[in-house]
């Protein structure tokens, strides 16, 4: 008798612990619940045209369609898309955008080559394109704040030889060369000065505001590779003094790629276009102590950690605190109606 009332006992104990189990929510402790969270592309580069190498231009079209689809089912607080969504010329623009207007949450743009390129096929800027009034500008989300650099300012692929920044791209390039640099490339591109000077104040601006950042360029900048944007050096050296700058994201070199140096993440997303049935993409989830990559198709996850640093410029300690809840009003005006 003490047996079955034993059996009956461990049987309504295992019903509990089942339950529990299956109806177990994640812990809502502020290790759990991301700050905010963010969406990544890179390098859709779609076109109607045949698939050349690992490039395959007319199926990166369906892959952009899923993931805007599972974006707005992820919610992320806006997406990021790295540079060269487009490829070929200028008719590869519309159906490419149409899908990026279907996400319900602010879209960024960052200007590729190939967005410049594409562009220059019906004689007009990148930025005409996309619908954007700058390349390089900056906005804030719950104490973070995002900036985006211009790779494509400073080229040799459409700026005219009689206008003055050809002529600051070409000595840019040509001193490249002569040091046999590997990003000594004609397809890679150049921030001109009054960008870097731009990129320097509003990081000491944000390290004054103790706001942490996040920077995204088409390009990458560290280490050394044949991918790497010209003047590489200069945002690298602007970065490693500001204390405040978290990580680096980027685009371009399709294959991806990760690095880390002085407490700054180098984050080089995979190309959504390569390959012939796999794609590429993120949720990038902010923590008050590391963000977390969430990695899908050939993208892996990743968790970057990152702790206080004193901010140099300002002399004030960068603080681990930033402040959640209602959406930072400056989001910039570069950021795509999507409604
Ligand atoms: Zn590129």
């Amino acid at each position: 008798m003490k047996f079955r009332r034993f059996f009956f006992i461990f049987h309504i104990f295992s019903i509990f612990i089942l339950a529990g189990t299956l109806y177990a929510k994640e812990p809502t402790t502020s290790t759990s619940t991301p700050q905010l969270t963010f969406g990544v592309i890179a390098d859709v580069q779609y076109a109607d045209a045949e698939s050349r190498g690992t490039r395959y231009y007319r199926k990166s079209l369906k892959r952009f369609e899923d993931c805007v689809r599972d974006f707005n089912s992820h919610k992320p607080v806006f997406v990021v898309q790295l540079g060269d969504i487009v490829d070929h010329d200028s008719t590869s623009f519309e159906p490419t955008l149409a899908i990026y207007k279907k996400l319900n949450m602010p879209a960024y743009h960052v200007i590729g080559n190939h967005d410049a390129s594409t562009a220059f096929t019906a004689n007009k800027t990148p930025a005409e394109y996309l619908g954007i009034k700058k390349g390089y500008y900056d906005f804030v989300y719950s104490g973070w704040r995002f900036v985006v650099l211009d790779a494509t300012e400073l080229n040799l692929f459409i700026t005219p030889a009689s206008n003055p920044a050809y002529v600051q791209a070409k000595a840019m390039y040509e001193e490249l060369r002569k040091k046999g640099a590997s990003n000594a490339q004609p397809w890679n591109g150049g921030v001109s000065n009054d960008q870097l000077v731009w990129f320097k104040n509003i990081l000491a601006k944000a390290a004054k505001a103790q706001e942490k950042v996040i920077v995204f360029g088409h390009n990458p900048i560290w280490p050394q590779g044949s991918h790497n944007l010209w003047n590489d050096h200069e945002v690298f050296n602007i970065i490693e003094k500001s204390g405040c700058v978290v990580a680096y994201m980027n685009g371009h070199n399709h294959q991806g790629s990760y690095h880390h140096k002085n407490g700054i993440h180098y984050l080089n997303f995979q190309g959504m276009i390569e390959t012939a049935d796999t794609t590429a993409y993120a949720l990038v989830k902010i923590y008050p102590d590391r963000l977390e990559v969430v990695g899908y198709g050939r993208e892996p996850s990743r968790t970057l950690t990152f702790v206080n640093r004193e901010s140099p410029e300002s002399g004030l300690p960068l603080s681990n605190e930033t402040k959640t809840g209602s959406l930072d009003k400056d989001i910039g005006n570069n950021a795509m109606k999507s409604k």
